[in-house]
């Protein structure tokens, strides 16, 4: 943190010899940073007011702005820099001949935060001085813990969202968890039901999964998984169909509004992508290369009833597609 001594001061005064005075005055009191202006116009161009928004906050603590100046007088002057956002919070002092309550009255108006009269006491001017510029410092101190405590607000949301999106997403495959699954079946099967529209799902299981592991390797097995879980979520196109990884090698996708050939259409374009893939599997009796099995299921969800017997019926076609040869999809509806 700065001392006071290291704050700048811009003393605003036409007459040369008020300027010269308040100057060494201030110097003598130990400023070290005083600038000084011979004019409104003068002062507005160290303080960065050219006519638009001022864009960087000057390196100004305090302004001194004479009250009686030809060009622009100090009340004027002090109205525009409290018009600036970003030089509101530098306070200033009017120095004046004129005390009379008019006068005090506008400077007040004008946001000025203090007098001082001439001829200018030395005493005097250190005294306000020094109250004007721990003010400013409390400011300072005050925007800076402001501005941390929104950066922490900041990180804290970011990491807030951070957190939500890895507790909803499956650590191995990228694509939704069960427990995000869990979550939108519900909210699909309650459209489902408000809508009176139809809701399917396909349950898929890899086909000989434990011989893929036992042969290749667990490494190998992971590898596998994620390329089947993309491999299926990139075959989805319709927007709302969602697709998560139910448990180990078993992976569910739901179809909102969608009638039961169309589900199963698209369960089986998905069964020939995975099978595009050509994955080599040397102990897959369903073929040469890694397989899904599919079973599918679709209903109208009807008032007390529940999404499991939607799951349960895919899961026991799926149990017909592994008994009827795997690689295929079976429907149940
Ligand atoms: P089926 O054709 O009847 O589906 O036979 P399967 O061998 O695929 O079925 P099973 O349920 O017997 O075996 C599933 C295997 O999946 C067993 C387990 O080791 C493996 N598995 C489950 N989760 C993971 C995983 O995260 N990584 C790896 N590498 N293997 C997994
Ligand atoms: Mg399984
Ligand atoms: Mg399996």
């Amino acid at each position: 943190m700065r001392s006071s001594a290291e704050m700048s001061i811009l003393v605003v005064d036409d007459s040369r010899m008020s300027r010269a005075l308040i100057k060494a005055l201030l110097e003598k009191s130990g400023y070290k940073n005083v600038k000084t202006a011979e004019s409104a116009s003068e002062a507005f161009e160290i303080l960065g007011i050219n006519g638009e928004t001022v864009r960087e906050t000057p390196d100004i603590d305090l302004v001194l702005l004479d009250i009686v100046m030809r060009d622009m007088d100090g009340i004027e002057a002090c109205r525009r820099i409290k018009c600036e956002k970003l030089l509101r919070d530098i306070p200033v002092v009017m120095v004046t001949g004129k005390s009379n309550k008019e006068t005090f009255e506008k400077a007040f108006e004008s946001g000025a935060m203090d007098f001082i009269s001439k001829p200018v006491d030395k005493i005097e001017l250190k005294a306000r001085i020094g109250s004007a510029l721990s003010l400013k410092m409390e400011t300072d101190r005050r925007k800076n813990r402001e501005l941390k405590l929104i950066k922490l607000a900041e990180q804290l949301e970011q990491a807030n969202k951070e957190l939500h999106r890895l507790s909803s997403i499956d650590g191995l495959t990228g694509i939704a968890n069960r427990r995000t699954f869990d979550k939108m079946v519900d909210k699909e099967w309650k459209r489902a039901l408000r809508q009176e529209r139809p809701i399917a799902l396909a349950m898929i299981d890899i086909d000989y999964f434990k011989p893929y592991n036992d042969h290749y390797g667990h490494q190998e097995g992971d590898d596998c998984l994620k390329k089947v879980a993309r491999c299926i979520a990139n075959s989805l196109k319709r927007p709302g169909d969602f697709v998560a990884r139910y448990g180990g090698e078993e992976f569910v996708i739901i179809f909102p509004e969608i009638t039961g050939e169309n589900a199963t259409t698209i369960a089986d374009l998905v069964r020939k992508a995975v099978a595009d893939l050509k994955l080599p599997h040397e102990l897959s009796k369903a073929g040469d290369y890694v397989s899904i099995s599919v079973g599918v299921a679709v209903t109208v969800p009807l008032p007390g009833s529940s999404h499991t017997e939607l799951i349960k019926k895919a899961d026991s076609a799926l149990y017909q597609a592994k008994e009827t040869g795997r690689n295929k999809v079976v429907g149940n509806f």
